[in-house]
């Protein structure tokens, strides 16, 4: 039995407002094993730890328990104040008694009990409790980025600035992401390729930098500061060692007729193709599925005309493999597919457009140079109609329920533009509420409505309806003046909302990290750590953790890249103590574990055991604890409950339960 010693926290009022903190003082004393037991203010505060170590000393316990906030707060902190003290701090237990029992009762008995009931189990726990050990893991010094946006960019140039070699895998042909779809970007209406490309020039040059274009990852493995990360990068048919970027193969190649993907099909490109003339790298991609060459075997007209030999048919895909001690994530995002909202009419008719294809119209660029035009025939619009909010804030689950967060701004950006370069163009903008939270952000919205003259209506759209003319009738409800309005408009544009990469998940499964509801990547702490990934050394860059402008994305690739270089900069990291342990007398060698484990931990070893005085040779589970990370996969799908996880055992977790019932 050991000598516990418990500490009962009041977190202020936050648990002693709720509940009767000397109660559970007075109860959990008579718990066998407990020898000492006190309450105080804050328990995390220099004093409340003081406290544990005059405990520890004076009555000479061997375990704590601390009934407090969650164990993710403070476990830390009383670990370090337990081990101070000379204890081993895996001889300590929270209980939370905050987050999962003052903030979610109001009344204080029954609180009380449960938070009686809450030190108990962890009474029990301890009870069972043995010292451990942490071991240690070497990090290797190089960072993977996936996703090759502004975010992936920004963080790959902060860490590979700060000394260490990163890779950049971005799945399309070229890096860039959204931001070099745009034309102008708010609050200052620069060109975003003006400002964009000196950073993904930047990157290609540097030397710390390697970019893996047109390449995914296929498969990760490993754990904080030595994952294993296997990249598949797709044939390009292009020797991009040869290659001179002169691109007199796509002005030749017969395939014209395929949407452009970069011009979200507004344009038309070759089957050989460099997505955008600012690319990199600037080496086109031969898009196999729509190359004649590949479909008929014919064709073969873009190899005749490279002077340079680069055209490569039979390349194939590469399969590499590389260490990283780090993984940024900035897969991004895109905007929702509009099927469900055919009110708006975007599938009847071409003149209803969404904001990011109105982007490439107003692109010098785009498909149509630049030129705002029609694209049923190509006049010049006289009256534009703007919808917020499509699929953004919704109630129901037709859309999404989170605010996109970029679109109020995107919109009076460009309604302004519109007004500025073609000023008898009527611009009406039906929106929910005006969203400008940012630096220069309102004034910028009271910009398009004071100087610009964009007449903003505060009220949603029901719907727009095709007329046999082609101009498109939008009805639309007025709530200010609290009457329904039809607005005749000959474009409609429409603010859709945005949503995380589709590859998410899988990347998510890959790097046992997780996602939120809304697929969106979730942070260890949504205040406190903002950019990391509960999954060690994973760490979050831009759209993919949630909606952001370029300015918040760069912020938050700059606070990744600061996160991963801080591990990086480590030689050698403390591997977690609450390892899986197998009892080799029970296991029967069936390899289930082994085929669960997701850091490929657990392998086989031929050993020689002791089975009730008969000795035999026997094929048992070996776990590797530098690999280990105490997921604990492998101790639930064990048939022969031989696996165990060492300070959460079996028997720890039934005793728990328990004195829970008791
Ligand atoms: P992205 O730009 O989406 O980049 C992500 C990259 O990751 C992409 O290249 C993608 O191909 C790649 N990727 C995805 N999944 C994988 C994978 N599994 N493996 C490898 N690579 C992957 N912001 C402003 O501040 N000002 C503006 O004026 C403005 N206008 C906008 C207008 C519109 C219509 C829209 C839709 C957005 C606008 N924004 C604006 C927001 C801006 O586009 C984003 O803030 C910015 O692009 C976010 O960058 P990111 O790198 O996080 O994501
Ligand atoms: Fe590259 Fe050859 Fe095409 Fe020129 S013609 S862009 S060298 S592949
Ligand atoms: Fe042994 Fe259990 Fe692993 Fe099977 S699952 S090999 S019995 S430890």
């Amino acid at each position: 039995m050991q000598r516990i010693g418990v500490f009962v926290c009041h977190c202020g009022s936050n648990i002693a407002a709720t509940v009767d903190v000397k109660k559970v003082v007075e109860v959990i004393s008579q718990e066998p094993g407990v020898v000492h037991a006190e309450d105080y203010q804050y328990m995390c505060s220099e004093a409340g730890q003081e406290k544990i170590i005059q405990a520890i000393r004076e009555k000479e316990l061997t375990g704590v328990v601390v009934c407090s906030c969650s164990p993710r707060m403070h476990e830390a902190t009383f670990r370090k104040a337990v081990a101070k003290a000379g204890l081993n701090p895996y001889m300590l237990e929270v209980a939370n008694i905050r987050e999962q029992c003052s903030w979610i009762h109001k009344d204080m008995e029954e609180a009380t009990k449960k938070a009686v009931i809450l030190a108990r189990a962890a009474v029990a726990k301890v009870n069972l409790d043995a010292p451990l050990q942490e071991g240690e893991s070497r990090v290797t010094k190089r960072a993977l980025v996936i996703g090759g946006g502004i975010a992936g960019i920004q963080s790959a140039l902060d860490i590979a600035d700060a000394g260490y070699e990163v890779d950049i895998v971005e799945k399309t042909p070229s890096i860039g992401g959204r931001m070099s779809q745009l034309d102008k970007t708010f609050p200052t209406l620069d060109c975003s390729a003006c400002i964009l490309t000196p950073k993904m020039v930047e990157a290609n040059a540097h030397e710390k930098i390697h970019i893996y274009t047109y390449s995914e990852v296929e498969k990760i493995s490993g754990f904080v500061g030595d994952f294993t990360v296997e990249i598949r990068k797709k044939a390009r048919s292009v020797d991009m060692s040869k290659c001179t970027g002169c691109g007199v193969c796509q002005e030749k190649c017969p395939s014209k007729k395929i949407p452009s993907e970069f011009n979200r099909g507004l344009g038309n490109r070759t089957a050989i193709y460099t997505p955008f003339a600012q690319a990199i790298p600037n080496v086109p991609v031969i898009d196999r599925e729509n190359c004649i060459k590949f479909k008929t075997g014919k064709c073969g007209v873009c190899s005749k005309v490279c002077q340079a030999g680069a055209i490569d048919y039979d390349q194939k895909d590469e399969i590499i493999s590389e260490k990283y001690g780090a993984i940024v994530v900035a897969t991004g995002f895109d905007t929702i597919k509009l099927d469900k909202y055919d009110e708006y009419a975007y599938s009847q008719s071409k003149d209803v457009i969404t904001s990011l294809e109105l982007e490439r119209i107003m692109n010098a660029a785009g498909p149509t140079k630049g030129h705002l035009e029609r694209l049923s025939d190509g006049r010049a619009p006289k009256n534009m109609v703007f919808i917020q909010c499509v699929g953004s804030r919704c109630a129901d689950t037709r859309g999404k329920s989170y605010c996109s967060k970029i679109c109020c701004m995107y919109t009076a950006k460009h309604a302004m533009l519109i007004r500025d370069k073609y000023p008898d163009v009527n611009v009406t903008v039906f929106y929910i509420d005006v969203r400008t939270p940012g630096k220069n952000f309102d004034e910028f919205y009271r910009r398009a409505v004071e100087e610009y003259h964009v007449n903003y209506v505060k009220g949603q759209v029901g719907k727009v309806i095709p007329q046999p003319d082609g101009q498109l009738l939008v009805q639309g409800v007025d709530l200010l003046d609290n009457k329904q309005i039809l607005v005749n408009a000959d474009m409609v544009v429409l603010a859709t909302a945005i949503e995380p990469d589709p590859s998410v998940r899988k990347l998510a499964t890959m790097l046992t990290a997780s996602i939120d509801n809304n697929n969106f990547l979730t942070e260890a702490h949504p205040k406190l750590r903002p950019v990391e990934s509960p999954t060690a050394g994973v760490f979050l860059s831009g759209v993919c953790q949630g909606p952001k402008d370029i300015p918040e994305t760069v912020a938050q690739a700059g606070a990744a890249a600061v996160k991963a270089i801080g591990l990086l900069a480590k030689d050698k990291l403390r591997t977690n103590a609450c390892t899986a342990k197998p009892d080799q007398l029970l296991c029967n060698g069936c390899s289930t574990c082994a085929n669960v484990c997701p850091y490929g931990a657990i392998s086989y070893e031929e050993k020689e055991v002791n089975d009730h005085g008969i000795r035999e040779v026997r094929r048992v589970a070996a776990v590797n604890s530098a690999l280990c990370q105490g997921c604990g996969a492998c101790t639930v799908a064990c048939p022969s409950g031989a696996m165990d996880l060492q300070g959460f055992s079996n028997r720890q977790i039934i005793a728990e339960v328990d004195a829970i019932c008791r």
